[in-house]
């Protein structure tokens, strides 16, 4: 953390006035459903987005980050405007857009921010589907609301942030990963309904049963903005316009095959069989970690990822190996998890098999011929803070 201030200290010629940290995160389970206004059960990684920042009252918003090539970026924050053609990186503020989206976003809801000199470090891996883009923003607008009082909470500071990436970055995300960052809490996973935010922290201890969860960084950049994220979501929406329901959250499970029957287009049906029934799996795995019995959830996250890979179709030969890989290995079960067409997958395993398996991964990998994965235990951490 020093680091962060000691660098800010150089760059802006004073120490800052405070240091804030926000983490990715690696969703359990529930892809796809937080647009379409479902369940989710994400947990918050160790890795975290640092920013050291002060405030400014004379209109300058000056942003730098330690992983980017490139000097200072300077901006006013009375001209931030979202692009009037919203896809991924048309604001032509490149990264700058993450942080600058949220100043905009909040000064958009009638809070006086009124400048910030932000100096940003990150320990989340980018584009591996990990949340690299929310720990930027949520650590950003926390900072702000700290700095000028604003009194947001967690949830309302996650909506902001939603609506930088959505407006300003021009990524049509759903506000899981935010969420996950400014509302985790250490040991926990997040269960969230997505339709009204509210939420419940599950202990989630593997450990204490013999379990871990890992994740498996295939290392294959995914690019949200690049048309097959939105074009889901657009897909899911007129679903939910053929069924006559407000979001495909509201189609019953129990009663999913009449909505099917009733969808004339067959990619559209596809894609409602993937949210309904990762709305349900969602449920599932919370019965299974309520009553104490972790292990079964392997089966159903390996349940999820056919659906992504055959229903939604948004996975990747990478992720599909990595998962059945650690499968063949004696994993409990695996999917992916974030937006797909690459970055990460989960694997439960029991924790004495967790090297065997992870060797395993890597191995078919390197016969394979890709890019070695990156592999770490996803540990249960907190959510964004103030560190100093
Ligand atoms: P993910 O959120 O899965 O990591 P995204 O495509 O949503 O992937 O966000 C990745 C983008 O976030 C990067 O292309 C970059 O613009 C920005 N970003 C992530 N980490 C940093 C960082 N440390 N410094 C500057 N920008 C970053
Ligand atoms: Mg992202």
């Amino acid at each position: 953390m020093s680091t962060v201030a000691a660098e800010f200290g150089a760059l802006y010629g004073a120490a800052p006035d405070g240091v804030w940290a926000a983490p990715g995160r690696v969703n359990l389970i529930g892809e796809y459903t937080d647009f379409n206004e479902g369940l989710v059960l994400p947990l918050a990684l160790p890795h975290t987005a640092v920013a050291a920042v002060s405030r400014r009252d004379d209109g300058v918003l000056r942003l730098h980050s330690a992983d980017v090539d490139g000097g200072v970026v300077q901006l006013d924050v009375a001209t931030l405007e979202p692009p009037a053609a919203a896809a991924s990186g048309a604001s032509g503020h490149g990264w700058a857009a993450y942080p600058a989206g949220v100043v905009w976003a909040l000064r958009a809801a009638g809070h006086p921010v009124t400048g910030a000199d932000i100096h940003l470090a990150s320990t989340v891996p980018s584009g591996a589907g990990l949340s690299s883009s929310a720990a930027l923003e949520v650590v950003t607008a926390l900072a702000l609301n700290d700095l000028f009082g604003l009194g947001l909470s967690r949830p309302e500071l996650a909506l902001l942030a939603q609506r930088a990436e959505n407006a300003f970055v021009g990524v049509p995300c759903g506000v899981m990963d935010q969420m996950a960052s400014a509302c985790a809490t250490e040991g926990h996973a997040l269960y969230l309904d997505t339709r009204d935010l509210s939420y419940r922290q599950v202990p989630f201890d593997l450990a204490a049963r013999g379990l871990c969860l890992l994740v498996v960084d295939t290392r294959v950049k995914h690019a949200l903005g690049d048309g097959a994220y939105a074009e889901r979501r657009a897909g899911c929406e007129a679903g939910a316009r053929a069924l006559g329901v407000r979001a495909l959250r509201d189609v019953s499970a129990a009663h999913l095959s009449d909505s099917l029957a009733r969808l004339g287009d067959e990619t559209i049906r596809r894609y409602v069989r993937h949210v309904v029934s990762d709305d349900a799996r969602v449920e599932r795995v919370i019965a299974l970690l309520d009553a104490g019995d972790p292990h079964a959830v392997g089966a159903l996250l390996t349940e999820g990822h056919v659906s992504l890979r055959d229903d939604l179709r948004v996975s990747c030969p990478e992720l599909d190996l990595a998962v059945e890989a650690a499968n063949a290995a004696g994993a409990l079960g695996a999917r992916m998890t974030g937006g797909g067409f690459g970055g990460s997958a989960v694997v439960l395993v029991a924790a004495d098999t967790a090297d065997a398996v992870a060797a395993a991964v890597v191995k078919a990998f390197a016969e394979a011929g890709h890019t070695a994965p990156g592999i770490f235990p996803a540990v249960p951490s907190a959510g964004a803070r103030r560190v100093a």
